[in-house]
């Protein structure tokens, strides 16, 4: 029974020293394959040398709008280093109202930017928004996201938001919180969001799934978040293993079955 991390950060020190461990834990709980998320232009080394070091690691290229003054990445520097075969996407890009205030036309800027390189590379969107999603969705529709696709990932937003994102043909992500128990409107988008859409991820080393919420969070824990989806949907956790795994290949354009060769 494969399941699939769809989003973490296993290049972060903090699960990075223990690789060997973090790889072998995946094993164990049948967490196949993972993608390894850049969040700025100067920790995409280390993202992309793990995805070259270890097959079942992918890697994906982009600056996160919570980094503010760091090295700004135009459309043709995204594209270039999207080009590598183990880089399956762009992101993490998107806007956020909750971490930083105050004039934020350059995250507007820098997830144009994303859009436009995304488009050109053929290579699908890592979506993060936060407090942002009106002006999230505006973008995504004056930069013709739906021709680039992608996923809206640690979702946490309204059902009317999954709609609007699922029309432009997104996937929706779910990560830990949908185990959380006061996480009520979110239990219920998952509940509705068809089934050939949904993403299941980490976000580790953050946002550990019940029960290790508040500890340090790992890809094997995807499990969790898939076992929380199999009782709100009332399927069996094969079911979400088997269709989220086969969802992450179509979106990302890996072979159906391309897990079995590790
Ligand atoms: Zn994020
Ligand atoms: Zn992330």
């Amino acid at each position: 029974m494969p399941f699939v991390d769809s989003h973490c950060h296993i290049n972060f020190p903090e699960l990075n020293e223990n690789i060997a461990d973090v790889l072998a834990q995946m094993r164990q709980n049948e967490v196949v394959s993972a993608l390894c998320v850049s969040v700025n232009l100067a920790d995409f080394p280390q993202a992309l040398a793990l995805a070259e070091r270890y097959p079942n690691i992918y890697a994906s290229v982009g600056v996160h709008p919570d980094y503010e003054g760091v090295e700004e990445p135009d459309v043709a520097r995204l594209v270039e280093l999207a080009r590598h075969p183990k880089v399956i996407a762009i992101g993490e890009t998107g806007l956020d109202y909750f971490r930083l205030k105050g004039d934020l036309e350059w995250q507007r800027a820098r997830f144009r930017n994303h859009i436009r390189a995304a488009r050109e590379s053929g290579k699908p969107l890592i979506i993060h928004t936060r407090e942002a999603a009106a002006d999230t969705l505006r973008i995504m529709a004056e930069e013709g996201a739906d021709k680039a696709g992608g996923v809206m990932h640690c979702f946490t937003e309204t059902w009317e938001v999954a709609e609007a994102a699922l029309a432009m043909g997104f996937y929706i992500s779910f990560s830990g919180i949908v185990t959380f128990k006061n996480a009520k409107q979110l239990k219920d988008v998952a509940q509705r969001v068809p089934l050939e859409r949904i993403l299941i991820e980490t976000d580790a080393p953050y946002l550990a799934p019940a029960p290790h919420r508040g500890r340090l969070n790992q890809p094997a824990y995807v499990k969790h978040v898939a076992e929380e989806i199999a009782t709100l949907r009332g399927i069996t956790l094969a079911e979400v293993g088997q269709c989220t795994t086969e969802n992450f290949a179509r979106l990302f354009g890996l072979g159906k079955n391309y897990w079995q060769n590790y």
